[in-house]
């Protein structure tokens, strides 16, 4: 079964910036992905390099920025109040973290810390990136028309309903 949309695709990969020396995240050492394609779920690049492949290949691609996670923009600095933050007191410059938004956790990175307040990139850490990724493909299965209406993956290693 190739993979195309509608799919559900469980799937290993590891992840490297191009430029870096070593992966920043692999799901090698525990347990595959699961993927709806065709819904926007992962990234643009990795999603089209899946299509048409099918259990047990193993591939590897590299991904440009404005097919991951788009370039990085200058204007998306903010400054944020300290109580919006888990950990504020000991946040450094430089440093990824979360902020507590009304749209759910961001991921931000801190350019500035302040008395009562945080200034921080809203670029995804990985805008601006081109990135490598090595995939080995797991399972490939027909979605079920509940996972198509939800938009994502029911069962092992999707979403649990109550
Ligand atoms: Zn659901």
């Amino acid at each position: 079964m190739q993979i195309e949309d509608n799919h559900v695709v469980r799937f290993h990969y590891s992840v490297t910036p191009v430029g870096e020396p070593e992966a920043t995240e692999s799901s090698f050492d525990g347990e595959p992905v699961a993927v709806l394609i065709g819904h926007g779920n992962i990234i643009p690049g990795l999603e089209q390099a899946l299509k048409g492949r099918q259990v047990d290949d193993r591939f590897e691609v590299t991904v440009p920025a404005e097919q991951a996670y788009g370039e990085r923009r200058a204007d998306m600095s903010q400054r944020i109040p300290k109580k919006y933050f888990a950990a504020a007191a000991t946040l450094r410059p430089g440093q990824q973290t979360q902020v507590s938004t009304r749209f759910g956790p961001r991921a931000v990175t801190v350019i500035k810390v302040g008395l009562t307040s945080v200034d921080v990139d809203l670029n995804h850490p990985l805008a601006g990136q081109s990135l490598h990724f090595d995939v080995q493909v797991v399972e490939v299965r027909g979605a079920t028309d509940e996972e198509i209406a939800h938009r994502h993956v029911h069962g092992e290693g999707g979403h649990a309903h109550d």
